[in-house]
């Protein structure tokens, strides 16, 4: 099988990368579901401050989609509903109890699932709230239950630095991983795509069986968007799904166990991390208690989902449905709008401008600006980097004008929104948030 070369993109080597050790974590006194962090949904809630609840017990559903379930991941006393401007559902939370009580959810044994019907398949996921980590391209929005996918992506790897390793999750589940895709196989026809890097693997010699596409690259390669634009031969195939493989294991725990599945492996890192690696712990998880014991005392910036994707978040806050990552940084001098940090004197770099473009080593890393936003000087490197040949620096213009006929012809729903074009620009431009806005504001004129 040939690999996919993927020619553009960029691996930043900075400092704090996590290590393969995994370390447990002792359970949390709160968790909290984070309905603000899920993008293109509606949330309308299920609970009230007071009640009693269990995990896998209903917390919120989308109101335009009441099927779109998101249950509880813990078991006790909801104890506080946080809201944020114009009553936007910032966090549920719950105070666990010692003993947690779980909602009980059909099984299904693997001799089962070949018979099962694929609607009632669906309908399994729908209660059993896992079926939100199914999403769907070009706009990374909720799966749509009704419609059957040309083909399911499965990601193996991180999709960007600081993510968790396949070596790390996929550690003896190879008998949990064959049944999730079997799930998938029977959500999608038998089109499932499963990736892994050529290069470098980390992915376990034992689950070669499953992989149908390998991949060479740079960040973000791993991302199904890039994988698809290079590979895809029809325009239907733009909505194309996807699942992380820690993900897979999820769906395929719930249908086993009849469970609703709260654990998860993360990672911690960052300049200001001790000792950066994974953790085993739960949904929901306080970002406190993730940094406690690792965190350096000085002045720390979060980063909860990611170097490049992720956001800043605030110590006392919770770890999203999606998040699996959490970087400690120097918070710097400067306010930030977006939560991927920018190059500077003596910084990781793309420019070779800078000497550090030649340091081979690790390099630390803060969220100082250097500087603020001037015009774009033409330099090209947003579109040397853009791994789906979209040319940023006109298509940002193109958004600003409002000139919709033309972003689209750009490309701009090939966007796979890696950030890698703001990180590069010197002019300090914020591509990748101009972009990514000006798509979802597309999709939602295209679904009102
Ligand atoms: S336009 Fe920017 S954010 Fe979008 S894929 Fe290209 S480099 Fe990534
Ligand atoms: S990287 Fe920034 S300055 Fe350079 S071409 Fe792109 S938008 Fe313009």
């Amino acid at each position: 099988m040939n690999p996919i070369r993927i020619k553009k993109g960029y691996d930043l080597n900075v400092e704090g990368r996590p290590s393969d050790k995994i370390e447990q974590l002792p359970k949390p006194a709160y968790v909290a579901a984070v309905p603000e962090k899920i993008p293109f949904i509606k949330p309308r809630l299920a609970v009230k401050i007071g009640d009693e609840v269990k995990i896998g017990t209903v917390l919120f559903v989308d109101k335009r989609a009441p099927e779109i379930k998101f249950l509880s991941p813990g078991g006790g006393k909801v104890e506080q509903i946080n809201f944020g401007p114009r009553r936007i559902i910032r966090e549920i939370i719950i105070k666990l109890e010692s003993e947690e009580a779980s909602e009980a959810f059909e099984k299904v044994p693997e001799t089962h699932l070949g018979h099962l019907e694929r609607h009632d398949l669906v309908k399994m996921l729908l209660e059993g709230g896992l079926w939100p980590l199914i999403r769907q391209l070009p706009y990374r929005d909720i799966a749509d239950p009704v419609k059957n996918p040309p083909a399911v992506f499965v990601s193996l790897d991180a999709g960007e630095a600081f993510q968790p390793a396949s070596g790390v999750y996929l550690k003896d589940q190879k008998e949990l991983f064959a049944y999730g895709i079997q799930v998938l196989r029977k959500l999608a026809q038998d089109n499932v795509y499963v990736t892994a890097r050529h290069e470098n693997r980390e992915v376990p010699a034992e689950y070669n069986q499953w992989i149908t596409h390998f991949y060479t690259g740079k960040y973000p390669a791993a991302d199904p968007g890039v994988l698809l634009y290079h590979t895809r031969t029809s325009a239907d195939a733009n909505h194309c799904w996807y699942i992380s493989g820690q993900d897979l294991l999820l769906l395929a725990r719930l249908l086993k166990t009849g469970k609703y599945p709260v654990e998860r492996i993360v990672t911690l890192g960052g300049t200001l991390c001790s000792d950066p690696g994974h953790v085993g712990t739960r949904s929901g998880v306080p970002l406190a208690h993730l940094a406690a014991g690792r965190k350096q005392e000085k002045n720390i910036r979060y980063i909860a989902g990611g170097l490049f994707r992720g956001y800043i978040a605030a110590e006392n806050t919770f770890l999203g449905y999606y998040e699996k990552s959490l970087l400690l940084l120097p918070a710097g001098d400067q306010e930030e709008v977006f939560g991927f940090v920018r190059p500077g004197f003596n910084k990781p770099s793309y420019s070779r401008a800078f000497l550090s473009y030649f340091n081979t080593a690790a390099l630390p890393m803060d969220c100082n600006r250097h500087g603020g936003v001037r015009a774009c000087i033409a330099c090209g490197y947003c579109a040397q980097v853009c791994p789906v040949d979209i040319l940023p620096q006109l298509t940002f213009k193109a958004v600003l004008a409002d000139a919709v006929e033309e972003f689209l012809a750009h490309g701009l729903l090939d966007c796979v929104e890696c950030g890698l074009c703001t990180y590069v620009c010197p002019s300090k431009i914020e591509l990748a948030d101009i972009l990514v806005h000006a798509k979802a504001a597309y999709y939602k004129e295209q679904t009102a």
